[in-house]
């Protein structure tokens, strides 16, 4: 058998694509009920992916579909945090 070797798969909560784990962001609410980027992508709680496409940030915090996949309810203060986290942490680094 070759080098088959397994990658998780996960779908990105706003265009349902899969992809390897490693290539999505991790969005957790934490056991406090914190909603924060899971940039370790090990933290405790509930989790949720989106991949590096723009518009799926924007469908997913802003249509809802994040708050579905977490079961809370973002504030939009937390709203603008992520979309700012994103455009500054995400955006730019494209490797
Ligand atoms: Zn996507």
């Amino acid at each position: 058998m070759a080098n088959t070797r397994h990658v998780p798969e996960r779908s990105c909560v706003s265009c349902a694509q899969k992809f390897p784990k490693p290539d999505l962001i991790r969005i957790v609410k934490t056991l406090e009920g914190v909603v924060t980027v899971d940039i370790s992508t090990k933290s405790a709680g509930r989790g949720a992916y989106l991949c590096h496409t723009p518009s799926c940030w924007q469908r997913g915090i802003e249509k809802g579909g994040l708050e579905r996949s977490l079961k809370v309810e973002i504030s939009t203060h937390d709203k603008s945090w992520l979309m700012d986290f994103y455009t500054k942490e995400i955006l730019r680094s494209p490797e």
